[in-house]
């Protein structure tokens, strides 16, 4: 291919390249999708599932806003387990067990069937670049050119890739895919600063030499919780999982070898996860514990490979072969691709501001693992932001407000542009404030209508969530206003509650110790609904309270998230600022009040002095 003219390209066919390409097409712009082979769309590189608690709110949330992920995770789902299923609405998160190659191939559907986007084959080796540092479009291996508005690079852990197994080290951007070497060094000329992390991955088991008879057996939940808002039942037969232990045995085998791991023997600079940790670290941090849980995942229902969940690892082949051997159910286990530590270049998140865009560089997006984070939900509700930004500056429009305020994407995005990262980044619910609000059941509640305005809903999500919503107020009123007599509830057996207060069937509803089928007995509003229907009522209700003072909080983060820094502000003319705290201020270079508070070592003083510098420059340009 020679010139080509596109308004986005996007670099990169994972999780967060086929959010972002599928996201800018949306709002009908033209799409290049630039990666090196077509059977790179859609790859789950680790672990085959989606999900769980933060995770699970990143997935709803791209749904909420007709993302790829959710709805292609639910088409390859093979087991569902929604997570805290005994807590409350606000801490649960729904998980599956994917399909691996189902997953695979129901992405590369949806992004075929989306009109507007170009699929070109090919490594991107450099950034074309325009005279006032603007980017405009990419160089390939082969010479050629393409050219577009903006770019959108989501390279993932191919950057300087280089995997480890034991001594050997491999130069790869994951096991069998070559490393991507050239946009480094451009990426390097642009100032956007650029250190290493490191991951690890399993070895993975041909299922037929497990001995199933002799692990646990793990069965999905009896009433499954889809991903996506648009489906109610599994799509694909589901399956059970196996869980096995470590034993002292196993311990011994690693602990006498550590030497020969590559995390251990110092040959890896990169930081890792520190919540993910290879079976080496949980050995040597938890010498105390003589066992460790093992999940035995299937990687598909025509797959003969199992992902041993909790056993990733740098050892070498024979080391891996002896340890694996030790655990029970795995003693004739035939490992049939070992597990291996990749170590990456990642660019600092501090250079980029809230729509994913370069600060000091026209027309640039980075989204996914290339900004430090990890997990496939992450990159996915990265690119989303990325490729519905670019798209919308096409347009002339404004970027999407997603705030900490409003989601966890919010959230995520906030916390890597203004405090970057020193660990791979994945997401917690503890990283959010508003986590009462910010719930798994209401990611559509909070965010389509949002989407919407933005151009980035499609009739037919558009239709079925009014609908939804029609039918939850429906529900909410009738729940308002059915009174119960005194003997219908007494003859349920239920108190009937203060004298002279009638209760609703709403007021019986939310009491944690009245079973909802009692309730139910009382209500044509609750027998005439559907289960999801009312348990999106019941959270909704039972949160209220908690959100009319979070409603409040929010409002004051909104003032200071609204009170803008000028670009153009120097940090260092702010004298009571400590040294530090000016160089911090001058790397993350915050958008807002609200993003300046949170960075790293900000105190109310330092906050005081920045606020008053900004009014000072603000009379400054009116007067
Ligand atoms: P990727 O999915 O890596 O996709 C990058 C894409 O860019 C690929 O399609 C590639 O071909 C393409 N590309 C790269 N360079 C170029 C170029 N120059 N030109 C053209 N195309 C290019 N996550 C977890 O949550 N838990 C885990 O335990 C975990 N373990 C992991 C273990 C390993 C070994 C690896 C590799 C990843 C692991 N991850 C884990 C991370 C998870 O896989 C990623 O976070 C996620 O896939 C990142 O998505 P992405 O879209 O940013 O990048």
């Amino acid at each position: 291919m020679k010139q080509s003219d596109f308004d986005v390209i996007v670099v990169g066919g994972g999780h967060a390249g086929v959010e972002a390409v599928h996201a800018a097409a949306r709002l009908g712009v033209r799409v290049a999708l630039v990666t090196m082979k077509p059977s790179d769309i859609g790859v789950m590189s680790c672990n085959p599932a989606f999900g769980g608690l933060g995770k699970g709110h990143l997935i709803r949330e791209v749904d909420a806003l007709d993302g790829v992920i959710g709805r292609a995770a639910d088409l390859s789902g093979i087991q569902y387990r929604l997570l805290n299923r005994r807590k409350g609405p606000a801490v649960q998160g729904p998980r599956l067990q994917s399909d691996r190659d189902l997953f695979r191939r129901a992405s590369q559907r949806m992004l075929r069937a989306r009109p507007g986007i170009t699929p070109i084959f090919g490594e991107v080796v450099d950034l074309v670049m325009g005279t006032d540092r603007r980017v405009g479009g990419v160089m390939l291996a082969d010479g050629s050119s393409i050219r577009a508005q903006q770019t959108i690079v989501t390279t993932g852990t191919f950057l300087g890739g280089l995997i480890h197994i034991g001594q050997k080290q491999i130069k790869a951007g994951r096991l069998g895919d070559a490393a991507a070497e050239g946009l480094g060094a451009r990426l390097d000329d642009m100032g956007l600063g650029r250190s290493r992390l490191k991951t690890g991955t399993p070895p993975r088991l041909r299922s037929t030499t497990i001995a199933w008879d002799v692990v646990d057996e793990q069965l999905g939940d009896a009433e499954p919780v889809m991903l996506s808002f648009r489906n109610t039942r599994p799509i694909q037969r589901q399956v059970a999982c196996g869980i096995t232990h470590t034993n002292s045995q196993t311990h011994e085998i690693i602990a006498r070898n550590l030497e020969q791991s590559a995390m251990y023997s110092g040959r890896i600079d990169g930081k890792g996860p520190r919540y993910c940790p290879s079976i080496e670290d949980k050995v040597v941090r938890f010498e105390e514990k003589t066992s460790h849980q093992i999940f035995l995942e299937p990687e598909g229902l025509a797959s003969d490979l199992v992902y041993p969940n909790g056993i990733s690892t740098s050892l070498p082949e024979a080391v891996q072969d002896d340890y694996v051997r030790s655990i029970k159910g795995l003693e004739s286990a035939e490992i049939v691709q070992y597990g291996y530590a990749i170590e990456y270049d990642y660019i600092d998140p501090r250079g980029l501001n809230r729509t994913l865009a370069a600060k000091n560089v026209h027309g640039l997006y980075l989204a996914g693992q290339i900004n430090g984070t990890t997990g496939y939900e992450e990159a996915a509700a990265q690119g989303l932001v990325a490729g519905l930004n670019a798209a919308l500056a096409v347009k002339g429009q404004d970027p999407i407000p997603l705030a900490r305020s409003n989601s966890y994407i919010g959230v995520m995005i906030d916390d890597l542009t203004t405090r970057g990262v020193t660990e791979p980044y994945r997401m917690f619910t503890s990283r959010a404030e508003f986590r009462l609000s910010l719930r798994c059941d209401n990611a559509d509640l909070r965010l389509t209508e949002m989407g919407h305005a933005s151009g980035a809903i499609s009739e037919a999500r558009w239709t079925a969530f009014n609908e939804k919503r029609s039918r939850i107020d429906d529900i909410r009123t009738k729940l308002r206003s059915e009174k119960p007599s005194v003997a219908e509830i007494e003859g349920l057996g239920l108190e009937t509650g203060a004298a002279g207060r009638q209760r609703t069937t709403l007021n019986l509803l939310l009491v944690p110790q009245i079973d909802r089928g009692v309730v139910a007995q009382l209500s044509k509003a609750m027998s005439d609904a559907s289960k999801a229907d009312v348990d999106q009522v019941y959270a909704e209700e039972l949160y209220r309270s908690y959100e009319d003072r979070q409603k409040r909080d929010v409002l004051k983060l909104e003032k200071d998230e609204a009170l803008p820094i000028p670009r153009a502000i120097n940090f260092d003319e702010i004298g009571s600022l400590s040294g530090e705290l000016r160089s911090k201020l001058s790397q993350a270079r915050p958008e807002t009040i609200g993003q300046a508070s949170r960075i790293e070592g900000m105190t109310p003083a330092g906050l005081i002095a920045v606020l008053a510098h900004v009014r000072k420059l603000e009379r400054q340009r009116v007067g």
